[in-house]
């Protein structure tokens, strides 16, 4: 099985989150520069001190002569150092006899039996005929906590410029995107039927987002015109259609009232009946579809639900019976739909019942369901019957669709008449089924409860 663990997240998001993981990346690299350069920076600072007090020393030497820095006549040595031990000086004489040379190197040296770390500067040179080698050096701990110093300074202000840039971005992007997210995309989130959809143009100064709105506007004109035409020729030919099959209908009526026919041409006329009467079925469906989209209907009843679900269950009841099926209403006593129109919501809560009926077991049940939820009110039809395999629900409300035309009579229109009605209403419809356990249609129309 393949799983689906990719979430779909909102384009302002994915940019913000792409550009805070470059900048991120970015900071990465920047401090592993900036801790090299640092370190090489504080070096070369603390080298350039040590030259600094090599120099000092120097001429303090060259002023009062090396041998007031000796401890004693016969002792050539000279150290110092200071309490935290953090800088010495020595003064030896140099073995290798040598003068001019300047030395800087990493060592470690033993003061009062304790290790330390120093940078060092030697130098060596010549005094009153001997070979001295001075030595300055430095504490590293203290080189390197000027080193963290200024590692964390850098990295703050790093961190800072990150945050800052990336609140920047996600401002931008929200600027940016406020024509797709504010104006093309509500109105995409409302396109429900093409008729009602709105040619508005877009004010904006991103071009791609213009083009966008005006193509979304040119499809929906050509889908309306599409769709107003094919509605047109529907309802021309279902018409066309009509007269002469009700003529052909007149006249095998009146054949069968004739006396002379034999018992086969009997049986012939009525095989033609049904035939005809089928056809006539699927036309009047047909035309009562064209009419409604096209409008020709008014919603203008206030309608107590109630008393719609108990007329159609007293037209029902002898179907119901046949199958043992038991129907209850469960519909608020006061419920009220206003502005629809009464015999279209009849023809809809109907054909609901009348599949509940027809795609049941025997002695099964079926409930009508009245609810208010989200400030929309909702029409539940629930039934325990055969139910509706979930790669087949989507198709229910095709044209002539039927899922298996073996079981019970039909044209495979009657939820196409439903939705029909629905969208005329503004309503919606969702369906829940579980094969083998049973099916709810949920109607959503404006209703109005009176207490
Ligand atoms: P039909 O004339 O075949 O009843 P509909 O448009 O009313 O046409 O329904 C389309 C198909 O949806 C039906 O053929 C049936 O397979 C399925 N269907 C509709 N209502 C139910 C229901 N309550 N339970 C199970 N299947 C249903």
């Amino acid at each position: 099985m393949k799983l689906k663990i990719i979430k779909k997240i909102r384009l302002e998001l994915k940019l913000a989150l792409i550009s805070a993981f470059s900048k991120i990346i970015i900071f990465f690299i920047l401090l592993i520069l900036l801790q090299q350069i640092i370190e090489s920076q504080a070096l070369r600072h603390a080298d350039r001190d040590l030259l600094k007090m090599k120099d000092k020393t120097m001429s303090i030497v060259a002023k009062i002569g090396i041998k007031s820095f000796l401890n004693s006549e016969k002792d050539s040595s000279y150290a110092s150092y200071n309490m935290l031990k953090d800088e010495y000086i020595s003064i030896d004489l140099n073995p290798e006899k040598n003068a001019g040379l300047t030395i800087f190197s990493n060592e470690a040296r033993v003061i009062e039996n304790n290790e330390f770390n120093y940078r060092i500067i030697q130098y060596a040179f010549k005094s009153d005929g001997q070979y001295y080698l001075l030595e300055i050096g430095k504490n590293m701990q203290l080189i390197k906590a000027l080193n963290r110093t200024l590692e964390n300074v850098s990295v703050t202000i790093i961190l800072l410029l990150l945050t800052i840039t990336i609140i920047f971005d996600i401002g931008i992007y929200k600027y940016l995107l406020f024509p797709l997210n504010r104006k093309i995309i509500p109105k995409l989130k409302t396109i429900t039927n093409p008729e009602t959809y709105v040619y508005s143009e877009l004010d904006s100064s991103t071009s791609d987002f213009v083009y966008l709105n005006n193509a979304l506007n040119d499809l929906m004109h050509k889908v309306t015109t599409i769709l107003k035409n094919q509605q047109r020729f529907t309802a021309n030919v279902s018409h066309e259609l009509f007269t002469p099959i009700t003529i052909m209908q007149n006249k095998l009526e009146n054949l069968l009232s004739s006396e002379n026919l034999s018992e086969p041409m009997i049986e012939k006329v009525i095989d033609q009946q049904n035939h005809l009467n089928h056809l006539q079925q699927i036309i009047k469906a047909l035309l009562l579809i064209a009419r409604i989209e096209n409008d020709q209907f008014v919603k203008t009843d206030n309608v107590k639900l109630m008393e719609v679900i108990d007329e159609i269950i007293e037209n029902i009841e002898d179907r119901a019976e046949m199958k043992n099926i038991t129907i209850e209403n469960c519909i608020i006593p006061d419920a009220y739909v206003s502005n629809v129109n009464k015999s279209l919501l009849y023809i809809l809560l109907f054909n609901l019942i009348s599949n509940a009926i027809k795609y049941n077991h025997n002695g099964g049940w079926i409930k009508i369901i009245s609810y208010k939820e989200d400030n929309q009110h909702y029409i539940e039809v629930k039934d325990n019957g055969i139910g509706i395999d979930s790669s087949h629900i989507h198709t229910i409300f095709d044209r002539f669709k039927r899922i298996d035309p073996l079981v019970g009579e039909g044209h495979g229109l009657g939820l196409s008449i439903v939705n029909a009605i629905v969208r005329f209403h503004n309503g919606s419809i969702e369906v829940e089924s579980v094969k083998g356990i049973g099916s709810t249609f949920k109607v959503g129309i404006p209703l109005i409860f009176v207490n």
